[in-house]
């Protein structure tokens, strides 16, 4: 975390405040950065996929509220496209939802061409479907507009997870401006936030319902009194007890924090933070090419994200394999740890995103030890 995102969680850790008021007023910057009507700040995306579930699943419905994970008596059918799913999507399982696959992996199986299509999602829609689970990816199909309006006409909530779509910023309110009902962003990631946030944003009913399934709910109901134009009481029958998402809390220290790191990442810090870790790069590029040790560049996948560096072990001497490299480097003092997404190509990734001005000669030494060539 840069130095005011730490400062702003020194400074949240030394006051006491409501968190309904807290996170009511995280919600109107969340708004305001991803121009929806309300959001959330939650312990991670996959936090967010759960709260966002549960929301859909009970909308303003406290009896289902306190029903959760058990969906027997009502729709709870989350539709996704088979070649989106992973491991992430436990994390809708966990509020009680069922998933539906469409489509098919017709290209990692080597069968065919084709990918999922939008009438696929509309031919699955039934009596017991509640939403659909998009998972956004600048390769996804069929395009989230596509789902959005198959969606819309049958009026089934959709909910994305867009957990790693940071950058590029305009994500922030592109993929919610999709008319998604639903989206989650990690903290943790790009946004430079707490490791344990997220943001939920989108539908002001559904922030709403996922609120109340998170916060702590021990008051009376005479007292309770959450901002009305975040939670409108009006709509509810009572007020629920602790909800499913009630272990998913964060703290006003992680809310201080990722909402200054979400400010940083749109203003202009987060660009100088980029051309720092570009110098930074080209450093380690220099010190490593001085040691026999060949690197290539890699282009970022937008003008916003930062470039890497890759090192094919296979053209080094040592003849150790990537594996074997990536295992040494973590158990090295200090340990590094590297990409490892093309470790199977024999490929090492230098990922500048956790980089601090003071680990770069240590990293460097580390590298050069692990992979120079020996005399
Ligand atoms: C990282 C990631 C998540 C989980 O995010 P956390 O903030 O760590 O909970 C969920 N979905 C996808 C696609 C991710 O890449």
């Amino acid at each position: 975390m840069s130095p005011e995102v730490q400062d702003a969680w020194r400074a949240a850790a030394a006051s006491s405040v409501s968190l309904e008021q807290l996170q009511a007023a995280a919600s109107k910057r969340i708004a305001a950065a991803t121009q929806t009507e309300a959001g959330l700040v939650t312990s991670g995306a996959f936090a967010g996929l759960t709260l966002g579930t549960a929301a859909i699943l009970c909308g303003h419905d406290v009896g289902r509220m306190e029903q959760l994970p058990r969906t027997a008596d009502f729709p709870q059918e989350f539709i996704v496209a088979r070649e989106q799913r992973s491991g992430y999507d436990h994390a809708v399982r966990a509020a009680g939802a069922t998933l539906v696959e469409v489509g098919f992996n017709e290209l990692a199986g080597g069968t065919g061409v084709r990918r999922t299509e939008a009438w696929e999602f509309e031919a699955a829609i039934g009596p017991q479907t509640a939403g659909i689970l998009y998972v956004q990816n600048a390769d996804a199909r069929p395009a989230l507009e596509d789902v959005v309006e198959v969606a819309r006409r049958h009026r089934i909530p959709v909910l994305v997870d867009a957990a790693a779509e940071l950058p590029p910023r305009t994500n922030l309110h592109a993929i919610p401006g999709s008319g998604a009902d639903l989206v989650v962003f990690s903290g943790g990631k790009a946004l430079g936030g707490p490791q344990s946030t997220g943001i939920l944003c989108g539908r002001r009913d559904l922030v709403m319902s996922a609120a109340l399934q998170m916060l702590d709910m021990d008051d009376h109901p005479e007292l309770w009194d959450p901002p009305a134009d975040w939670i409108d009481r009006s709509r509810l029958v009572g007020i629920p007890r602790h909800g499913i998402g009630r272990g998913f809390k964060v703290a006003r220290e992680e809310i201080a924090a990722l909402l200054t790191a979400l400010q940083r990442f749109t203003d202009g810090p987060y660009e100088r933070r980029q051309i720092q870790e570009k110098t930074w790069l080209d450093q380690i590029a220099a010190d490593l090419v001085a040691a026999d040790v060949a690197v290539q560049w890699t282009e970022p996948a937008t003008a916003e994200h930062s470039p890497t560096l890759e090192i094919a072990v296979n053209d080094l001497s040592s003849g150790q394999t990537a594996m074997q490299l990536c295992r040494a480097l973590r158990d090295g003092s200090p340990p590094v740890y590297v990409g490892h997404s093309k470790l199977p190509q024999g490929i090492l990734i230098i990922n500048p995103v956790c980089l601090q001005a003071d680990s770069i000669s240590d990293l460097t030494r580390c590298l050069v030890d692990a992979l120079a060539p020996t005399q």
